[in-house]
């Protein structure tokens, strides 16, 4: 031990506190003491954000874990939180747009819509599914983030954008940034190798969230019901689900964690088939983060598909 290095430690620490303690007679803030603080609207991006930011950054998560984010309603304090924040992320194009009005009213500058200038929901328009023909203008798909290439743009953003809030950390930041995105291509490498040998590429899920995912890995989705997973099938549409399922040979019917598995049950007796949890990523997996859920997902569907 060195007991004038712990000396010199523990009077650094005491000029610490008393910084944090009485700095109200300063305007400028110590550094260290203020982190930014970054709202996300659901949690790809807390994910994203966390990932990022590390302890350097506080950030708050405005859907509750086990909610599902569309449609998601605001609190007093989430309004407070949300101008107070010093960066907002979230999802523009009508995924939460009770959120969208909310941010509109402040300082763009502060806020990150991580679709912006992608370009991403006009592709998802152009690429339909199958069972999509009933309303054109209002379903554009926000489900990017089920890419883990879209996933690690979003990532990217993330770290540049706090980079120009706190430029002091910008290294780290980015280095987090760029470990993340490993992490994410090397899902994205796994989807791709296990994915190319299946039987077949039908998936049929709850609500419309796989639509990236299978642009990304060239599945064929089917949902039971629309991009809203609130919406109730009507029993036409259950109908034609289960002549889908049972015309395709399809073997598994996919629920989801947030949405009730009942009208999957359902479509599973009616056909024989099995059932088996795929995860939207709409809210936190019960454990591990995004990646280790996709991974978790990869399983399920090499098993639906008859990968090897
Ligand atoms: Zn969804």
């Amino acid at each position: 031990m060195n007991p004038p290095l712990l000396r010199l430690l523990a009077l650094t620490m005491t000029a610490a506190h008393a910084a944090a303690g009485c700095g109200a007679d300063t305007s400028e803030p110590s550094a260290g003491e203020d982190k930014p603080a970054v709202v996300a609207s659901f949690y790809p991006l807390v994910f994203a954000s966390e990932g990022v930011g590390g302890d350097l950054v506080e950030v708050e998560n405005l859907t509750a874990p086990g909610i599902e984010p569309h449609d998601l309603e605001l609190s007093a304090d989430q309004v407070r939180s949300l101008s107070d924040a010093d960066l907002i992320l979230y999802l523009g194009g009508g995924f939460q747009p009770a959120l969208e009005d909310v941010v509109s009213g402040l300082d763009e500058s502060r806020a990150l819509d991580v679709l912006e200038g992608r370009g991403f929901l006009e592709s998802a328009e152009s690429e339909s599914h199958e069972g999509e023909e009933e309303d054109h203008e209002s379903t554009a798909d926000p489900h990017v983030w089920l890419d883990p290439t879209i996933m690690a743009e979003i990532v990217d953003q993330v770290a540049v954008r706090l980079s120009r809030i706190d430029p002091a950390h910008k290294k780290v930041y980015l280095d987090n940034a760029a470990q993340l995105d490993s992490r994410l291509e090397n899902v994205d490498r796994k989807f791709n190798t296990v994915l190319s040998h299946c039987l077949t590429r039908d998936i049929v899920t709850s609500h419309d969230a796989f639509g990236y995912l299978a642009a990304r890995y060239d599945l064929d989705q089917v949902s039971i019901s629309g991009i809203d997973p609130e919406a109730e099938p009507s029993p036409g549409r259950l109908a034609q689900v289960a002549r889908f399922v049972e015309e395709h040979d399809v073997g598994t019917i996919f629920f989801e964690e947030l949405v009730s598995p009942k009208v999957a049950e359902t479509i599973a007796a009616e056909t024989g088939a099995r059932t088996e949890m795929l995860s939207p990523l709409e809210s936190a997996p019960p454990s591990g983060d995004y990646a280790d859920a996709m991974e978790a997902n990869l399983a399920a569907l090499t098993r639906a598909l008859d990968c090897d």
